[in-house]
């Protein structure tokens, strides 16, 4: 006989390593009857018109400006971050989605009317209208366990959907709030808990219509895969090494200030967090200096788990044992919780694994290159392609290189801050993932547009049956009159081509 165990998640503080709370996790095997809850009540909340959609999304906004404090006290408990990166990484991503959402969605989702320039076709109507797709399965991380579910599913409920959301096992409670703020609201959100297992579950329940998958490319792949076989859609938000270009006209304060945050928020475990600056000719000495300077004088929070620490201190010690030189860092430092000292790394030969491999944590390694062009290349070199930057004091400059970078975002002068700009769009390239989340991009990623064609009935339909001997000859005569670029050239063919068009008048005669 089967016994029914009731498991539990167990919330820590890697801070402190103190238990935060427990969380009961959903048995695989019920996950199916939660997208089954999510899809009935997805039946209504389509019916609903966006406009009302959208003060929904404002009664959500109002909550999150009311219980800012309390969610910010669960990140904090959740990840041991910084309170300021709580209220910086996860509440302005929020709450810039709720607004810019219900300010555009509505805008965006209209049916949009379809014109017909072709000539044979100018009879026709036709409306692309953005249907909800159903219930999107939303998979989240650790490291913005507020933020990153809860704009997600902010787009997905925007554009009609219902979502089951399984956040990260790690971080639970988070994502619990985020699911309960939109509950409250009337919006159809269930959650599923638990680790791989559930997630697993999740991608496979029938009744799931897109999976949102935000992790690793590891795990991405796996999700994608199981996707493919029933030929669900999905969008993949992975991993990233970003590269920082610093080219010589770079103002070198602001560089190494946006190089040791943009290396060091969040303990680098963000997804676009600057893994690799490459900096040009004679900047590189001062650049180092500084930034090591800097770095030894941080004081960062922990990370997520000891896992973590091993796999980032494993990285580290391999650049090291390979010839890598230690700027800073490096260490452990003597304190409880899973802290690793921010760390500078130069010399890193180029076997190193973490000259590949996404680092997630407080590291980052600064290389000399001789040009722009060695700069671009180097960056492009990595199979990721999530974010990159360029610092210079040439905006022309930066607009040039930027085209020449694979990613799916590129900052002058700042890195990775765009992602609380609902505007922006946000995804990567190659082992980064595909699809778009953010932007309108993001919002019809989340819709099945529907092309629907209207014709009054009256006018007939030449390409019909029956087909008579000269209507291959009729139809072939059209072809340069309708297609032929520049109207005098379609005037000169309409009179070289009159008898094929004649015959195909008489075919709308019929
Ligand atoms: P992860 O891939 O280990 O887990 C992500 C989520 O997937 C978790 O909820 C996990 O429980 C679930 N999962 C695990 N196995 C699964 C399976 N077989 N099927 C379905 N779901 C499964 O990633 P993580 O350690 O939580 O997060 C860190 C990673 O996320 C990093 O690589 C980071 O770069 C990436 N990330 C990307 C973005 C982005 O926007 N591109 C943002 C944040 C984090």
């Amino acid at each position: 006989m089967a016994v029914a165990v009731t498991r539990e998640l167990r919330v820590v503080n890697p801070a402190t390593l103190e238990l935060v709370g427990t969380v009961a996790a959903t048995d695989p095997a019920e996950v199916g009857s939660l997208v089954a809850a999510a899809a009935a009540a997805q039946a209504a909340w389509a019916e609903t018109p966006v406009a009302d959609r959208a003060r929904v999304l404002l009664a959500v906004s109002r909550e999150v400006l009311r219980r800012a404090d309390e969610i910010a006290d669960v990140v904090v408990a959740e990840t041991g971050k910084p309170r300021v990166e709580a209220v910086t990484s996860e509440l302005y991503p929020a709450l810039d989605a709720l607004t810019w959402l219900a300010a555009e969605a509505p805008r965006l989702l209209e049916p949009e009317r379809v014109a017909y320039p072709q000539l044979h076709l100018k009879h026709k109507r036709a409306t692309l209208l953005y249907e909800p797709i159903g219930v999107v399965a939303v998979i989240s991380p650790w490291n913005f366990p507020f933020g990153i579910p809860f704009t997600q599913l902010a787009y997905a409920i925007a554009a009609g959907n219902a979502v089951v959301l399984k956040p990260s096992e790690l971080t639970p409670l988070s994502g619990a709030l985020a699911a309960e703020l939109f509950v409250d609201a009337g919006a159809p959100v269930r959650v599923a808990q638990g680790d791989g297992a559930v997630g697993e579950a999740l991608v496979r329940a029938p009744g799931v219509g897109k999976v949102l998958f935000t992790g690793s490319a590891e795990v991405g792949r796996l999700v994608a895969a199981s996707a493919g076989e029933r030929l669900v859609p999905v969008t993949l938000e992975l991993g990233g090494k970003d590269p920082m270009l610093v080219l010589d006209d770079a103002d070198l304060a602001r560089a190494v200030d946006g190089a040791l945050w943009s290396s060091f928020t969040n303990s680098g475990q963000v997804c676009s967090g600057v893994e690799r600056i490459y900096v040009q000719g004679d900047l590189y000495e001062p650049f180092v200096e500084e930034l090591a300077r800097k770095a030894r004088a941080l004081d960062l929070g922990p990370l997520i788990s000891e896992e973590q620490r091993d796999r980032v201190a494993a990285l580290v010690d391999d650049a090291v044992a390979g010839g890598a030189r230690v700027l800073a860092g490096a260490r452990v430092p003597e304190r409880p919780g899973w802290f690793y000292e921010p760390t500078v790394l130069v010399d890193v030969p180029p076997a190193a694994r973490i000259e590949r491999d996404e680092t997630f944590g407080p590291v980052v390694t600064v290389a000399r290159v001789v040009d722009e062009e060695a700069a671009v290349r180097a960056a492009n070199e990595n199979a990721y392609g999530l974010g990159a930057s360029v610092w210079t004091k040439d905006g022309e400059r930066a607009q040039r290189v930027a085209r020449r970078l694979r990613a799916g975002t590129v900052w002058h002068n700042d890195h990775a801050y765009s992602y609380a700009s609902s505007q922006a769009t946000w995804g990567g390239r190659g082992e980064s993932g595909f699809g778009r989340t953010h932007s309108k991009h993001g919002l019809y990623d989340l819709t099945a547009p529907k092309f629907v064609d209207s014709d009054s009935g009256r006018v007939p339909v030449p390409w019909w049956y029956p087909y008579d001997e000269r209507a291959a000859d009729a139809f072939r005569g059209a072809l340069a009159p309708l297609y032929a670029s520049g109207l005098l050239a379609r005037i000169r063919a309409a009179w070289r081509e009159r008898r094929a068009l004649l015959a195909l008048a008489r075919r709308y005669r019929r």
